[in-house]
Formats: C-alpha cells, sequence, structure tokens
C-alpha cells in the first residue's frame, strides 16, 4: 500500500514532465491567441453543486463521484468536471458585471470513480474553455474553431470533428416523444441502463455503447429533423462558420446530452487511432445551466480535452518534443575540500541564469565527466588543487573537446563567448 498510489492515478514523472509542459505551454498561448483568460477554481466544490450542474441522472453523478462527508459534516465532492464549477465562480464573483462573454480557460485534474484503462484514468487533467454570456452561433464557431487550433498546432492529423443540435427545452420534448415511440416495442432488448434512460432520459441511449442498444438505435429518428426554427438556424449559422473558417467536420446525429440545460450545439472530436477511449474533446452549448445553478438566465458554451489522451496521440504520432535536461556547465571539484569553492562557483554561475549543477558525491574526475555528459553538459569547469591555488578553473567544451585555464573572474564571460560560438 505505501509504495502504490491510488488504483487510476498515475504519477507525472521527470522524464514526462516536460511534454505536460509542452503541451500546456501550448494551450495558454492558443487561449492568448482566441482572448481567454485563465480562471482557476477549487478541486473540491459543495456536492450539490455537481447534482444540480451535471445532472442526478448522469453517469457521472450517479456513479462516478468522489464525494466525502467533512469535518464540518458538508458533503463534498472532488471535482469530476470543471464547468459547473466555472458556473458557480462566474455567479460568486459577478463576472456577469464584466464584458461579456466572459471567456475563461481552465487546465487542471478531475476526478471520476471509473474503470481505469489506457486513456481512463481516476484522477486526469483537462484544458477546458467557457464562453458565458453570447448567445450567437459565432461564438460556438469560435470555442470549436479554439479546440481544432489547439490539436492542429500540436501537429495531430486524422482528427475528426463531429457536430450536431440538441435542441432546446422548446423542441427537444416532441424529440423525447418521438426517440420514446421508436423505441417502445425494443426496450426489453436494451441494457439495464437504457431501460432506466427510456423514461429518464431517452437521449442518451443513442450514446449507449452496447452492442445491442447501438443495434436498435440504427434506424432513430435524428434531432436534427425535429428542431424549432430558432435551434435550426443557430445549428445552419454554426455550420456555416465552420465551413467559412475551413473547419471540416461530420454531422452526427448520436451525439447527444439528455439534459435540459444542454441545448443546441453539441461537438466531439475523435483521434480514432486511439481506439476505445478516442474522444479528445467532448463540448457544447448549456443555455439552461447558468439559471440551474441559481443565475440570471444566461447562454454558455465550452468544451473539454483530455490532457492524456493529447498526450497519448501526439506520443502515437511521435509528436513529443524531445526532453531537454542540458545545462550549461556542470562545475567539477576534484576532492571534498575543494567543494566550498566549487559551490561558490556553482551560485554565481547559476545567478548569471546559466542552467549549472555540480558534483555532490566526491566522484572521481572520470566519473564526473560521464555525469556531465549525461545532462548533457555545454561546458564542465575543473577545479583541482592547482586551479584553486591559482584562483582558476579548467574550462572544458565538450563539444569540442578543447581545454583551457582562465581566471575564475572571467568564467562566466567566456562560457557565455563560448557558448554564441
Ligand atoms: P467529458 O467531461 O466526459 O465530456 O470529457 C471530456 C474529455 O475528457 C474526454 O473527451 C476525454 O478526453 C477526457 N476524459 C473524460 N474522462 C476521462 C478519464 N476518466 N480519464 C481520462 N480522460 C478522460
Amino acid at each position: 500500500m505505501l509504495t502504490t498510489g491510488p488504483r487510476g492515478t498515475r504519477d507525472i514523472l521527470p522524464d514526462s514532465s516536460g511534454y505536460w509542459q509542452y503541451v500546456e505551454n501550448m494551450m495558454r498561448e492558443v487561449c492568448r491567441n482566441f482572448a481567454y483568460q485563465e480562471i482557476r477554481t477549487p478541486i473540491f466544490e459543495h456536492t450539490e453543486l455537481f447534482l444540480r450542474g451535471i445532472g442526478e441522472t448522469t453517469d457521472i453523478v450517479e456513479k462516478e463521484m468522489y464525494t466525502f462527508t467533512d469535518r464540518g459534516k458538508r458533503s463534498i465532492t472532488l471535482r469530476p468536471e470543471n464547468t459547473a464549477a466555472v458556473v458557480r465562480s462566474y455567479l460568486e464573483n459577478k463576472l456577469y458585471a464584466g464584458p461579456q462573454p466572459a471567456k475563461l480557460f481552465y487546465i487542471g485534474p478531475m476526478f471520476r470513480y471509473d474503470r481505469p484503462q489506457a486513456g481512463r484514468y481516476r484522477q486526469f487533467h483537462q484544458f477546458g474553455v467557457e464562453a458565458i454570456g453570447a448567445q450567437g452561433p459565432a461564438v460556438d464557431a469560435e470555442v470549436i474553431s479554439l479546440a481544432v487550433e489547439l490539436l492542429q498546432r500540436l501537429g495531430l492529423t486524422d482528427l475528426n470533428l463531429f457536430v450536431n443540435s440538441v435542441g432546446c427545452p422548446v423542441c427537444r420534448p416532441v424529440y423525447r416523444l418521438k426517440l420514446q415511440e421508436f423505441f417502445r416495442d425494443k426496450l426489453a432488448q436494451l441494457c439495464p441502463d437504457c431501460q432506466s434512460r427510456y423514461e429518464r432520459n431517452p437521449m442518451r441511449i443513442l450514446d449507449c455503447k452496447n452492442e445491442t442498444c447501438t443495434h436498435h438505435a440504427q434506424g432513430a429518428p435524428h434531432m436534427a429533423d425535429c428542431l424549432c426554427d430558432e435551434c435550426n438556424s443557430h445549428f445552419n449559422g454554426v455550420k456555416e462558420l465552420l465551413t467559412a473558417a475551413g473547419i471540416s467536420f461530420v454531422i452526427n446525429p448520436r451525439l447527444v446530452r439528455g439534459l435540459d440545460y444542454y441545448t443546441k450545439t453539441a461537438f466531439e472530436i475523435q483521434y480514432a487511432p486511439l481506439g476505445a477511449q478516442s474522444a479528445v474533446c467532448g463540448g457544447g452549448r448549456y443555455d439552461g445551466l447558468v439559471a440551474e445553478c441559481g443565475g440570471q438566465p444566461t447562454p454558455g458554451i465550452g468544451f473539454a480535452i483530455g490532457i492524456e489522451r493529447v498526450l497519448l496521440a501526439l506520443e502515437k504520432q511521435e509528436l513529443l518534443p524531445p526532453a531537454n535536461t542540458a545545462i550549461d556547465v556542470f562545475v567539477a571539484p576534484l576532492g571534498a575540500e575543494i567543494q566550498p569553492v566549487a559551490f561558490q562557483i556553482l551560485t554565481a554561475v547559476r545567478q548569471a541564469k546559466l542552467a549549472a549543477d555540480m558534483d555532490y558525491n566526491n566522484r572521481s574526475l572520470k566519473a564526473q565527466m560521464k555525469y556531465a555528459n549525461k545532462y548533457p553538459a555545454k561546458f564542465v569547469a575543473l577545479i583541482g588543487q592547482d586551479e584553486l591555488a591559482e584562483n582558476k578553473v579548467m574550462l572544458k567544451n565538450m563539444a569540442t573537446g578543447s581545454q583551457e585555464l582562465v581566471d575564475r573572474a572571467d568564467l562566466i564571460q567566456m562560457i557565455i563567448k563560448g557558448m554564441e560560438k
């Protein structure tokens, strides 16, 4: 137990943390280009927020939340996603009083009691954006194009963007009835989950992964055929804007979210080579969510991208940048008594903003050179008894193999000059 982390959690080790930084930097850069600003909300919230904000009939709320009672007897939940928390923060901090839409992004860990497998973890990380306070189709197109731009900038190809409209509380009830009619005589053959969805949330039968349910869902009526005029013209607007921006997409009538506060646009980006966990991004409009959370009716749209899955995709396409552990200088004291001077030199080199390290284990000269090469180090600054006595350092250029005795006072200048060559 003590030497194994909980199931579904992973350590991000030094040999891969650089990949995370690379991807996260790209996310920040794209958000800067699209004028989205970072929001950081707590990792835990009142359970009630997720019951309302995600919906009590969803798998997340029914089966996957990490919920506990704290010492003050409050029910607390580790966030399983971040949209509800961003909406809570928008209301609590009166972001609605600022420029609208509020354009926000977040990067951070989420927690779901899921069945762990490749691409599915119990603690995983999402990058997400939320645009709250704009209702036209242009903001839908913006949010979608941000996700596409990020994945393309990372170099991923073979991406498929699926879009759909899930209607609104005006047109969806008509569709629900049509769906229930369609599934009525197939009900006994559906999986137990879908049997209970039939009454509560029949649209979710369409995205059930069970093979029998998939089979029985063939030929089901499409939401797109039941959209009210407003939803229809919104959907047409989104398609037109995406086309204008040169973003290719496929309409997928089975892309659904069954809850009332999810409205109009729903979208997903898949990277097929990931197999079962091919969804890298999921998002959509939630015009009813802010009111559901206690605010004035306010439209919103957002998405979340799974960072682990993006990294898996980048690894598959060999797009991860080479690790950078290189340093500028390795300070090599030849003898324990030289350590204080070596440490003094190391400190000065670091203050000059060079990347530097030194030997702390009294290694032999040969072992220190080997150690320096592992980083690799561009220069090694050797200090033995002779150098110490003369206030000098033997500076070795590891690329050329040449070395020269330099005054300690000149060392940093010599290194900087050597690096410019
Ligand atoms: P969702 O919040 O369920 O719409 O998920 C959005 C994205 O987060 C998905 O497309 C995945 O890329 C990622 N994701 C969701 N659940 C997990 C999980 N358990 N482990 C890893 N990534 C996940």
